[in-house]
Order: C-alpha cells, then sequence, then structure tokens
C-alpha cells in the first residue's frame, strides 16, 4: 500500500517556487542531482571504512540514463541511500534553520543563483521535471523505497525492490507546451548532458557515466555501445594553481559553500614534506546570515587522499577566523581513524596550526598590498577579530593585534595601532582611547578638551566589543592603552598637577558638600586639570567603565554591576566661581544638575527625570526673581 504524505509547509512553498519557475538556467538541477549522488557516495566510502554493517563498494560512479520515448533522465548513484525514514526527514522537510529566509529572497529575487544555497537543492528537480521518483536502498534497512511526488502538496513512498544499495532519481521532464517541451528534451541528448556535466561538475571526483553509442568505423561493423566517462575526475584543489582560473575558483567556492557573490579572498596552498596537504580556503565577501547565531556551524571540510571524512572539521580552524570556509586534503590522515579520534590527532594540530598561520600571514599581506580589499575584509568581520582578542583571557591578542584597525578623533579612515604609534609626537606615552556611540558623541566629550590642546590622537572605541577587547590588550608594543574617561593623573605634567592640589586644599569644603550631595550617585568629586571648554565631566575609576556599565546592563542576564563614577568639575570655568558663593541648598541643587549634566554628555539617560526638571524648575524661577 502506498503512503501518502504531506510535504512540510516551507517544503511546499519552495516546492511552488520551483514547478512554477521562470528561472533562466534551470539546467543547475543537474549539477544540484550530481552532487547529492557524489555526497551520498562519500558518506557510504567513510562509513563503509568505520562501520561493519556498510558493505564497501568496488567502483562508485554516478550513471545518466536517457529513455527517449518515456521522456526520462535518471541519476543513479551507489551512494549511501535513504531508508524510509531519511526519505520522510530529507525529501519531505527542509530542515535547514534559514530555508524561510531564503525562500523570501528567492519569492522576491527569483535568482537561480540563491538555490543550493540552504540545501534545497533537491527541489530544483521539479524545474524540469513534472514527475520525479526517487528509488533507493540504504545499508541500513532491508527494504528498498519507492518516493514518487508530482510537486504538488503531497509524495508517496511505497516499498520497492532494489538489489543494490543507492539512489537512481529519475525524472519525468515536462511537456507542458510545444515550445517549452522541445528546452526540456535538451536533457534527453548525450551532447547536452555531456556539456552540462563539464560546465558544473567536472571535478566531482566519482566518475560521471553515461552509456553512449559510438559511430561504425567501417562499413559493415555495428555501431558500438559503450560507457563514458564524461568529467576530468580531477579536484579542483588538486590541480596546478597556474592551470585554475579565478571563474572556475569562484564557481567552486559559490557552489560549494551556498553563497551567490565571489568570494573576498582565495587562498590555496600546497605543503609537502613532514606534513602533506592541499588546502583551499575562501574568505566570503560577506558573513552568511546565521554568522552570529548559534546556528553557525565553523569549519572546514576534511579529505584524506580525495576521500571525503567530514563536512566541518571544527578543529582546523580557529574560533577567530571562524569565518574561512574551504577544505583540506592532507595524505598523511589513515582514513580508518573515527571522527572522535580526529580530535586528538596530532597531524591534525599541526595542520591546524600551518593553516592558522597561513591566514593570519595572507592577511597581514592584504592590509600591507591592498588596503581597499582588507578595508572591505575588516568591515565584515572587525568584530569577530576583537572577540579573539578578548576571548580565553586575551591568549590569541599577540596573533591578532596588527590585524585590528580603528577610526580615529583625526582620521575618519582606519589606521592599525603600529600606524597610530607612528603618528604619535614623543612625549604621549600613552595610547589614548574614548569610548561612545558615535564618533560624534566622543568629539563632544568634555575630556577630549585637553586632548585636543595637546594634539593627541584619541582612538574611537564604537564598537560594545572594544573595551572588553581592550582590557585583554593592556598594552600594545609596550605603549599602554588609557581611556580619557578615565581618571587623569598622567595626562598632567607636575606643575599642573601641584596647582590642582593646591586648589583641592583650598576648596576642600565646597568638594566635601558636593560629594556628600551626591553620595548615592558618584564615589568622589575632584578638581580638573583637563576640561577647557566645559564646566564639568564625569570620569570612571579604576575597574568597570561607564561603557561598560552600559553594556553589561544590556545583556541579558542583567548584573548589577556598577562603575565607580567621578564627577571631575574645571575650577577655570566661571560656573565654578558661582559654586563658591552658594548657600548649602543651593550648591546641592546645582550638584545634582551638574551630574546630571555629565551623565547626558556621556550618553546616559537622566536617572531621576521628575527629580531632575524639579530641580530645574526651582532654578530657573530662581534665576527670574533674581
Ligand atoms: P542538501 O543536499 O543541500 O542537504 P537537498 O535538498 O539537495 O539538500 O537534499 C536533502 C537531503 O536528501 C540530503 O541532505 C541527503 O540527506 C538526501 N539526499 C539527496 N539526494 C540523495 C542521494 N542521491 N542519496 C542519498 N541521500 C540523498
Amino acid at each position: 500500500m502506498p503512503k501518502t504524505l504531506k510535504f512540510k509547509t516551507e517544503s511546499q512553498r519552495l516546492l511552488n517556487l520551483m514547478v512554477n519557475s521562470i528561472y533562466t538556467h534551470k539546467e543547475i538541477f543537474l549539477r544540484e542531482l550530481i552532487s547529492n549522488a557524489s555526497d551520498a557516495i562519500d558518506k557510504r566510502h567513510y562509513m563503509s571504512l568505520t562501520d561493519d554493517s556498510v558493505p564497501t563498494e568496488e567502483s562508485y560512479r554516478i550513471l545518466l540514463e536517457t529513455d527517449a520515448a518515456k521522456r526520462t533522465l535518471s541519476i543513479i548513484d551507489n551512494g549511501i541511500g535513504l531508508t524510509e525514514d531519511e526519505l520522510k526527514n530529507n525529501l519531505g522537510v527542509i530542515a535547514e534553520s534559514g530555508s524561510k529566509h531564503f525562500i523570501e529572497q528567492l519569492e522576491k529575487k527569483q535568482d537561480v543563483e540563491l538555490i543550493g544555497q540552504f540545501g534545497v537543492g533537491f527541489y530544483s528537480a521539479f524545474m524540469v521535471a513534472e514527475k520525479v521518483e526517487v528509488l533507493t536502498k540504504s545499508p541500513f534497512s532491508d527494504q528498498g523505497y519507492k518516493w514518487t511526488s508530482k510537486g504538488e502538496s503531497t509524495y508517496t513512498i511505497t516499498p520497492y525492490e532494489k538489489s543494490e544499495i543507492g539512489t537512481t532519481i529519475v525524472l519525468y521532464l515536462r511537456e507542458d507546451d510545444k515550445e517549452k517541451e522541445e528546452e526540456y528534451s535538451n536533457y534527453l541528448t548525450e551532447y547536452n548532458l555531456r556539456h552540462l556535466v563539464k560546465k558544473y561538475s567536472d571535478y566531482v571526483r566519482y566518475p560521471i557515466q553515461m552509456l553512449v553509442t559510438t559511430q561504425a568505423e567501417k562499413d559493415g561493423e555495428e555501431a558500438q555501445v559503450k560507457l563514458e566517462t564524461l568529467n576530468s575526475m580531477v579536484p579542483l584543489w588538486k590541480k596546478q594553481k597556474s592551470d585554475i582560473t579565478d571563474a572556475e575558483l569562484s564557481d567552486f567556492y559559490k557552489h560549494q559553500y551556498n553563497d551567490f557573490e565571489d568570494p573576498l579572498e582565495v587562498i590555496h596552498t600546497s605543503v609537502e614534506g613532514l606534513l602533506t596537504y592541499t588546502a583551499l580556503l575562501f574568505i566570503p565577501k560577506k558573513p552568511p546570515f546565521d554568522f552570529y547565531s548559534e546556528k553557525y556551524e565553523k569549519g572546514l571540510q576534511l579529505y584524506s587522499k580525495g576521500v571525503f571524512i567530514e563536512d566541518k572539521n571544527k578543529d582546523l580552524i580557529p574560533e577567530y577566523f571562524r569565518f574561512v570556509r574551504g577544505l583540506v586534503d592532507s595524505a598523511d590522515l589513515s582514513l580508518n581513524i573515527s571522527r572522535e579520534m580526529l580530535q586528538h590527532n596530532r597531524q591534525l594540530k599541526k595542520i591546524a596550526s600551518t593553516i592558522e598561520k597561513k591566514i593570519k600571514s595572507e592577511l597581514e599581506k592584504m592590509l600591507k598590498n591592498n588596503r581597499d580589499q582588507y578595508l572591505e575584509f575588516y568591515d565584515a568581520y572587525k568584530t569577530t577579530l576583537k572577540y579573539g582578542v578578548y576571548d580565553h583571557y586575551g591568549i590569541h591578542k599577540e596573533k591578532l593585534q596588527d590585524l585590528l584597525m580603528f577610526k580615529t578623533s583625526k582620521n575618519d579612515q582606519y589606521i592599525t595601532l603600529s600606524e597610530y604609534l607612528e603618528n604619535k609626537p614623543e612625549s604621549q606615552k600613552n595610547i589614548y582611547y574614548a569610548t561612545g556611540k558615535t564618533k560624534q558623541s566622543i568629539m563632544h566629550l568634555p575630556q577630549m578638551d585637553l586632548m585636543k590642546e595637546k594634539d593627541y590622537e584619541v582612538l574611537l572605541f564604537t564598537d560594545d566589543i572594544d573595551e572588553f577587547m581592550v582590557q585583554m590588550l593592556h598594552t600594545y608594543q609596550d605603549v599602554p592603552f588609557k581611556s580619557i574617561q578615565q581618571s587623569e593623573s598622567d595626562l598632567l605634567d607636575e606643575t599642573q598637577k601641584d596647582i590642582l592640589k593646591d586648589q583641592e586644599k583650598q576648596f576642600e569644603k565646597l568638594l566635601k558638600k558636593m560629594k556628600k550631595a551626591l553620595k548615592d550617585k558618584v564615589s568622589d568629586v575632584k578638581l580638573s586639570g583637563r576640561l577647557k571648554e566645559s564646566p564639568v565631566c564625569l570620569v570612571s575609576g579604576e575597574g568597570l567603565s561607564l561603557e561598560m556599565e552600559k553594556i553589561l546592563k544590556q545583556m541579558p542576564q542583567q548584573q548589577d554591576l556598577k562603575a565607580d563614577k567621578i564627577l571631575e568639575i574645571n575650577p577655570d570655568h566661571p560656573l565654578f566661581n558661582v559654586l563658591k558663593t552658594l548657600d548649602d541648598k543651593k550648591l546641592k541643587a546645582y550638584s545634582t544638575m551638574l551630574y546630571h549634566q555629565a551623565l547626558l554628555l556621556e550618553g546616559y539617560p537622566i536617572e531621576d527625570p521628575s527629580e531632575f526638571t524639579t530641580e530645574m524648575i526651582a532654578l530657573m524661577v530662581d534665576a527670574a526673581n533674581q
């Protein structure tokens, strides 16, 4: 009895798009199905080496078979096959989390290059076929099955006698109308199929074969039918570098790693000697849509002498280069090794370490020789690099610090830390930075006054991660990082410090009163030597900075960590003279107002708006009455 089952909603939407597709390039369906067949053979090959229940196969191959009378094209593999459950779960449902996003894009854009991006390749068969049959037998099931669908809302599964392990996909080519019938008939001719295999699937590592009728050479001889292999089977990464075109690399990348844009950079490297491997690595132009979600899995594909072992080997790529896609093919890995054991494999660790160095040196080269390209890279992945500096208490900072770039108070373009040091005057002892939402808000910080006067450059920290990162960096080339929003002691020279000390003694009482007035709000009220135009500023003491306090407040598990806030007052500002004359009650009101203004300048909200406005109005009334 055939079982009739319903496609899941997302699958139905996608199928509908395929069936009614107006896409050009429908021919890519063949590439998708061949690539599925090749994946299935990869799986079987690997499993047969590690799992006794999976029989080995002498000659893995993918067969293309046509039947002009029935108008069918079959893609036949001897790969891992599918069990009944797998048929339901893999062909009836789109598992990928991104599929919804993808379908929306596809509905909008109708861009065929998007197909395959989210693991929906199989459905592309319905662009050319009015009915699809999947005849399959898995080594994990005694029974074979036939899956059938006309691309409508349902499919059926029936038991099916199949002796060989593997899968046959039968496409009943469409014949909607006369004009289109011809288009689809192309997929029945040897000439066209040969062309499509060459164009899209040449590097598939298993033979893609077809029965070909050869012309009789002499009169009287009969025409012969021969099995011919259509692809060259040389994996792209095994070819001589000089024989590979940029277009080939781009095509390979886009199809293999589901991107519709060319890669930003390709790193192709072969190492021979104690360690032998080839790596073909790609940096995508943009991070994939799920890059910042838990769904994203980093990793490189792993092959041993051209035999596929694993799709995403996480150990091959460090967290801070997690955006790199690609593969590693090594002759040094034993095929019999299980995936669990691979984790502890010494060869693999060494390969990972040389790959990491290679990526780093390529990025440094890019920064040096092709700054525009590096800036494009940096814009896309700066958060990942900065997080890498911060992660694990900064143990990787040495490797990453020269890849960092920042905009500064003097420069709207990114500069590196070493460029910052080159620009810095001899007298400047620190690398200064300031944190804020935008350049504008930082430039308006009262603390910038002195920096501008001294002509010191200030790194603009506008990403949330920046300040956490700098806690791990501490120094660069032995020059310490210093926030201009923290205490100022090392900004002032000795005479300035002395003057300030004297003033603080002189106005000790006033400062104490202000401190008392603000006792729940700040830990100290001090006179400032750095303020020029502004009457006050708010800075933090040692430890948690004001910015970090803000970021931590937004975290899901709100941590009630508070920065140590210090209110600095400009003794040279006319306002200070006013403060000296006030009675205690007024001084309290003024202190609160000043504190709130300092908060606003630091990008904080007013803590108690009603208190603030009441005081403000009282002051206004007072001023008017005088
Ligand atoms: P993707 O291949 O990107 O995962 P597809 O829609 O092309 O997405 O295929 C869905 C799933 O169906 C595959 O992941 C695989 O598990 C299974 N599948 C497809 N074709 C074959 C095949 N020829 N042999 C075995 N399994 C297959």
